[in-house]
C-alpha cells in the first residue's frame, strides 16, 4: 500500500502557483482575486471558506469573504452576485454551499458569470467539460485528477466504480474518469443509493472513488486486491480528543482497507487539501484569462 498523500502533493502545487501568482503580479500590477459569499452560520461551511480564504493568502491571492445572514432574500443575493460578476477586479466568484433553504442553489449557480465560475458547477463550465472543451472543473474532481496525475498513476483501461451521483463530486468524476485523456481512460460505472448489489460492483473496481457522506461505508470485504482506493467522504464527528471538538471520518474504512489496496488518499490529509489546489488552479486560470479570454 502506498499512501496518495495530499498535504505533499498540495504543498507542492501550492508551491508553483505561489510562483504563478507573483508573475502574474509583476505583470498586471495586481493578484488574481476570489471572492466567496457565505450565507448562514453552518460550522462546517464557515470552516471550508475560512480554510478558502487562508489558502488564498497563502499564494498571494486576495480574498474576499462576504458573510450574510441566514435570512437574506434570493433576489438580494443574486443583485450582489450581478454586481460581482461586472467587477474587473473580481477573476473567481463562488458561493458556499448548502445554502438555507429558501434560497434555490440552482438559481445561485447560474447567476455566476461562468467566466467566473471557479467552483465549475455552472451549466456552462459542466456541459464543456462534458464535451472535452476548456472549462473550470469542479475543485474536487480536479484536485483527484491532479494527485492522480503527480503519482504518476495510469488509469487507462481500468474499471472506475464511483459510489455518488452529486453534481459537485460523483457525476463530474465519472466523466472525468471516462475522457479520452490522462488520467482518465477508465471504463465506468456510476453508482448511487438505488444500485443493487453495491458491494458487487465496488469488487469489480480497479480504481474506487468514494463519495457518499457515511462514515466507512466502504469496507474491506468490497474492495479487490490491489485498487487504487480514493476517499472524499469528510463525517463530523463530535470528539473530546481534539482541541477543535471534532474528528473526520472518511467513507472509506482505511485502518482495514488500506492493506488491500495499491495506493489510498488518508481522511483527513487527502482530497480535502486537494479540492483547494483546484480551487486555486481554477482561480488563477481565470484571472489569467487561460480559460476564458478576458
Ligand atoms: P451528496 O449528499 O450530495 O451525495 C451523496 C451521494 O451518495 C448521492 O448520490 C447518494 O445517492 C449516494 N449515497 C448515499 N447513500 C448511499 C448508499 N447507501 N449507497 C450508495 N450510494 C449512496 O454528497 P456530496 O457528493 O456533496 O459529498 C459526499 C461526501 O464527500 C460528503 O461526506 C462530503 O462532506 C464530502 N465532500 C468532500 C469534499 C472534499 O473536499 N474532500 C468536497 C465535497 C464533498 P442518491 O443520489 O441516490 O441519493
Amino acid at each position: 500500500m502506498q499512501l496518495l498523500d495530499g498535504k505533499l502533493v498540495s504543498a507542492k502545487i501550492k508551491e508553483d502557483i505561489k510562483q504563478e501568482a507573483a508573475a502574474f503580479l509583476a505583470s498586471t500590477g495586481r493578484r488574481p482575486h476570489l471572492v466567496a459569499i457565505l450565507v448562514g452560520n453552518d460550522g462546517a461551511s464557515e470552516t471550508y471558506v475560512a480554510s478558502k480564504m487562508r489558502n488564498c493568502e497563502l499564494v498571494g491571492f486576495e480574498s474576499t469573504n462576504i458573510h450574510y445572514e441566514t435570512h437574506i432574500t434570493e433576489a438580494e443575493l443574486i443583485a450582489k452576485i450581478k454586481e460581482l460578476n461586472a467587477d474587473a477586479g473580481v477573476d473567481g466568484l463562488i458561493v458556499q454551499l448548502p445554502l438555507p433553504a429558501h434560497i434555490d442553489p440552482d438559481r445561485i449557480t447560474e447567476a455566476i458569470d461562468y467566466r467566473k465560475d471557479v467552483d465549475g458547477f455552472h451549466p456552462v463550465n459542466l456541459g464543456r467539460m462534458q464535451r472535452n472543451l476548456p472549462c473550470f472543473i469542479p475543485a474536487t474532481p480536479y484536485g483527484i485528477l491532479l494527485m492522480l496525475d503527480h503519482y504518476g498513476i495510469d488509469t487507462t483501461g481500468m474499471h472506475a466504480v464511483v459510489v455518488g451521483r452529486s453534481n459537485i463530486v460523483g457525476s463530474p468524476m465519472s466523466i472525468l474518469l471516462a475522457r479520452n485523456e490522462k488520467p482518465g481512460n477508465c471504463t465506468v460505472t456510476l453508482t448511487h443509493s438505488r444500485t443493487k448489489n453495491i458491494k458487487e460492483e465496488v469488487q469489480r473496481a480497479d480504481i474506487v472513488v468514494a463519495a457518499i457522506g457515511k462514515k466507512h461505508f466502504i469496507t474491506a470485504d468490497m474492495v479487490k486486491e490491489g485498487a487504487v482506493v480514493i476517499d472524499v467522504g469528510i463525517n463530523r464527528e463530535v470528539s473530546s480528543e481534539t482541541k477543535s471538538g471534532y474528528k473526520l471520518y472518511g467513507d472509506v474504512d482505511f485502518e482495514h482497507v488500506a492493506p488491500k489496496s495499491s495506493w489510498i488518499t488518508p481522511v483527513p490529509g487527502g482530497v480535502g487539501l486537494m479540492t483547494i489546489i483546484g480551487l486555486l488552479k481554477n482561480t488563477l486560470e481565470a484571472a489569467k484569462g487561460s480559460v476564458y479570454l478576458k
